[in-house]
């Protein structure tokens, strides 16, 4: 039995490698399978030893090919189609990600695959790998169980593993190659908002602002408590929608989801929608005017009030610490 971690391109580029290194060690751990980590696309190769010795993976297989350079779904399945039937994996894991969501369901086709997309967790249980996903838009949590041998293609969301280092022997690395001569992409990225700076996904502290903020003009309210307490500004979709932030600040099930110390909720109402992208959050602080507010059932601290008030109230304290 074999578990696979799969990810793309360079592994230091997004901290969601660390998390799924991390789920693949002890899923593999759990009922002593192997475990290799699949390097697909070009990736610096210390970078790729130093995170597979710290992570615990003895294995890592590299399929470089000039084919997968940037985002490359055809070839990309092609790859790891390839790669299946000459090592056929039991479960393969992918961190959800934008290019990975174009893969996974393709691959599981190719290769005859169970396929589950959304896994917040996975475990082994007897004879079955037991499958968390968040379902109907985040409202819910659902549990599978995939029984046979597999293969399982598995995506997991961000921030569903908090990366856990595990000291390991000097990794040894096998070079992969696989035929993709005859692969032309069909879909093409025309154009990727870059992103600049710091995540939202790896923030200590994040204060996000709802439409109880009022108007677009009220937002610095919320940047300036987020800067104030060395954190980032974060916005749910309505207010994203309507342009008072920008789309790299929303936070839920189709925008970032976090795992801050920290998360302080001023005039969100808490949509199971936008908590989908938040719940994991070790504290979270609300503060809503409407004591009935469905945020207040996530939240540890509550403040019923106006948050424009609260927001500068706030601010104000810590600055004057
Ligand atoms: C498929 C799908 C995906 C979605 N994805 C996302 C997502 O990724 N992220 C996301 O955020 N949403 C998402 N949504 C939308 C989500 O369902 C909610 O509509 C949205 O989260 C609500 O945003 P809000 O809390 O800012 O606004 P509202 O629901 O309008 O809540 C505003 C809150 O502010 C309070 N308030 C008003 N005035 C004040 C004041 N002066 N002081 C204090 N409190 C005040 C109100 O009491 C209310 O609770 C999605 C919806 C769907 C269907």
């Amino acid at each position: 039995m074999t578990i696979v971690a799969c990810t793309f391109g360079d592994p230091t580029a997004s901290g969601e490698v660390e998390e799924l290194l991390t789920l693949a060690r002890r899923l593999s751990e759990s009922n002593a399978s192997d475990l290799r980590w699949l390097v697909a696309g070009s990736a610096p190769r210390a970078a790729v030893e130093e995170l597979a010795a710290a992570y615990g993976v003895a294995t890592v297989d590299r399929i470089d090919d000039p084919k997968l350079e940037g985002a490359a779904p055809d070839a990309s399945v092609e790859a790891l189609a390839q790669y299946c039937a000459s090592r056929p994996p039991a479960t393969l894991l992918l961190s959800q990600t934008f290019d990975a969501r174009l893969v996974a369901p393709r691959l599981a086709g190719r290769v005859n695959a169970t396929v589950m997309m959304n896994a917040v967790d996975v475990e082994n249980d007897v004879g079955t790998v037991r499958v968390t996903v968040s379902a109907y838009g985040g409202d819910t949590r659902a549990v599978y169980e995939l029984t046979g041998d597999g293969p399982h293609v598995i995506g997991v969301m961000a921030n569903a593993t908090a990366p856990e280092r595990s000291s390991g022997a000097t990794p040894v690395i096998n070079d992969v190659s696989v035929d993709l001569s005859r692969i032309e992409e069909r879909i093409r990225i025309v154009e990727r908002t870059p992103e600049q700076g710091p995540r939202l996904e790896d923030a200590n502290i994040i204060v996000a602002g709802g439409r109880g903020l009022g108007s677009a003009d009220k937002f610095h309210h919320v940047e300036d408590l987020a800067e104030a307490l060395g954190g980032m500004a974060a916005a749910s979709r309505p207010i994203v929608d309507d342009g008072w932030a920008d789309p790299s600040r929303q936070i839920g099930l189709t925008g970032k989801v976090a795992r801050p110390a920290l998360y302080i909720a001023a005039g969100i109402s808490g949509a199971s929608q936008h908590m989908a992208g938040c719940s994991a959050a070790k504290t979270i602080v609300a503060i809503n005017r409407d004591p009935d507010a469905p945020i207040f059932r996530y939240a540890r601290y509550g403040i019923v009030g106006d948050c424009i008030e609260l927001l500068t109230e706030l601010t104000n304290a810590v600055k004057a610490r």
